[in-house]
């Protein structure tokens, strides 16, 4: 340019206004000007600017390719070629800038330009790592094109809770007589705690709570220490000496019934609870594991470690009613339905209540249950199993267990809690006194 501008001015310096004005008319582009030889370039019908010895442009319509023009001086030759020297019409846009460079030549005059084509990034939001069972998922905004990221990683949506790896239900031992037990299930994955109402937990089906456990349940404890609510034994078994422990008040236990004076003492002497819903439930049902549980209530037996074995099957380490059952079976209070059965969870009948009571005080407190009544023959004295024979009889004459009306003694009539806070009230003060 420089030395156009010198040669336009010598020739105004030294010619006449009309010669300049002849010079204004005169052919664009001498040969000599290698500057002038791409006039333009356009990418993608975008004007590329031009800064030193570089073309760029910046498209953004999306498209993988943009078709790329020259606007080359008469009578020149302009090419853009790819950086492996590939002559090109379309030219591949990129974030970074895809590089070309433009030739042009004329007679023996040659120029070149380097053009870089940029696209705009296009973010998306890319999913980083997928949902899990407590997490949703993480994703990232990042350029379609060449992934570059767009501020920083975030989480969006839920955890997805189809993907729980639940291990299999088990059992809280939390029933009451009034209510449906509870079983709880656990997500191997992230601990999470599924618990849904056991079918067929109620009263008198074959799962049954705990007694010493119904009073103080604790929310998300699955293994409530029965044991810790059962009062001191020494408490429990002189009562006289101590003051008069406080029965708890039931309302489903009325005054003037003719079971609230055993329901006192029973819950007084921490021999059996009511229920988490603050009942007793005097007309449901008890469980064989209930009974022997009461049983070493009243022993005051420290049930508290979970961790023995019995030789029943259904009676495994980890059970609530395992230690009370293995000191039952130990002290030969209780026998099995079978060697390798105990059933704990079927109702305990009348007729296995006065064996389990007579084994306690024959084997276990060395205790003579007294005779203060007369021996009844009871008119369904055969149905009577021949096991609980003698059993019955000693109970009936120490008063433990009367008969049903009738005569009859109903031995396999599964007892009520009412009856059962009776026989209890009545075999403690036996024991106590002997
Ligand atoms: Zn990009
Ligand atoms: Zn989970």
């Amino acid at each position: 340019m420089k030395k156009r501008l010198v040669a336009v001015l010598a020739v105004c310096l030294f010619s006449i206004m009309a010669v300049c004005a002849a010079f204004a008319d005169a052919p664009e582009l001498p040969d000599d000007n290698f500057e002038r030889l791409i006039l333009s370039v356009t990418v993608g019908g975008k004007s590329a600017a031009l800064s030193g010895a570089e073309y760029s442009v910046t498209v953004d319509d999306g498209s993988e390719n943009a078709a790329v023009s020259v606007g080359c001086a008469a009578g020149a030759t302009c090419t853009v070629k790819d950086e492996g020297g590939n002559t090109v019409t379309e030219v591949a846009p990129l974030c970074k800038g895809a590089r070309y460079v433009i030739e042009a030549k004329k007679g023996s005059f040659r120029d070149s330009k380097n053009l870089v084509v940029y696209r705009q990034h296009d973010f998306y939001k890319a999913e980083v790592t997928p949902a899990t069972c407590d997490k949703p998922a993480v994703y990232q905004n990042v350029c379609r094109y060449c992934g570059t990221p767009q501020g920083d990683a975030f989480e969006e949506g839920a955890p997805d809770e189809s993907l729980h790896r639940w291990g299999n239900y088990v059992y809280n031992n939390d029933a009451t007589s009034e209510r449906d037990g509870t079983e709880t299930r656990r997500c191997e994955v992230c601990g999470k705690e599924d618990t849904r109402v056991k079918e067929g937990t109620k009263l008198g089906s074959e799962q049954k709570p705990d007694p010493g456990q119904q009073e103080t349940p604790e929310p998300g404890e699955q293994t409530p220490d029965p044991g810790e609510q059962t009062p001191d034994p020494g408490e429990q078994q002189t009562p006289e000496e101590q003051p008069a422990p406080e029965p708890i008040e039931f309302p489903d236990v009325a005054e003037g019934k003719w079971y609230k004076e055993y329901v006192d003492y029973v819950s007084a002497n921490g021999l059996m609870n009511g229920n988490a819903d603050g009942s007793f439930n005097p007309d449901g049902r008890l469980t064989r594991a209930e009974f022997v549980q009461i049983l070493a209530n009243l022993a005051g037996v420290d049930t508290t470690d979970r961790n023995v074995a019995t030789e029943f099957a259904d009676v495994s380490a980890g059970k609530w009613f395992t230690p009370a059952v293995k000191w039952a079976v130990d002290n030969k209070i209780v026998n099995g339905i079978s060697p390798t059965e105990f059933k704990p969870n079927a109702n305990i009948e009348r007729q296995q209540i006065c064996t389990m009571v007579v084994r306690y005080a024959t084997d276990f407190a060395r205790a003579e249950l007294p005779k203060t009544a007369d021996k009844i023959t009871f008119a369904d004295e055969a149905s009577i199993g021949n096991y609980a024979k003698d059993a019955v009889a000693i109970c009936q004459q120490a008063e433990i267990v009367n008969g049903m009306g009738d005569n009859k003694f109903e031995p396999k009539k599964e007892a009520e809690r009412s009856q059962a806070a009776k026989i209890i009230t009545v075999f403690h003060k036996i024991i106590n006194a002997g």
